[in-house]
């Protein structure tokens, strides 16, 4: 059996600033770095691409439906 735990808990440092996590905030060290990284999820969140469903390449056949044998 091996006894080596992987680090999962991140030994308890906050991802935004790299101090000690505090328990009333994990796994961040304060309300403002979890504030950071929500805002930060957000912003990812919102952050749409519609650059990409403009450009007519998924074009579909018209009468599609034909069902036409070979
Ligand atoms: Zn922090």
């Amino acid at each position: 059996m091996a006894s080596t735990k992987p680090p999962l808990m991140a030994s308890g440092t906050c991802p935004i600033c790299s101090r000690p996590t505090d328990a009333d905030y994990r796994p961040f060290c304060s309300r403002r770095c979890a504030d950071v990284d929500l805002s930060r999820w957000l912003r990812g969140a919102y952050a749409i691409p519609d650059a990409e469903s403009e450009d007519g390449d998924t074009a579909e056949p018209d009468g599609g439906e034909t069902g036409r044998e070979d």
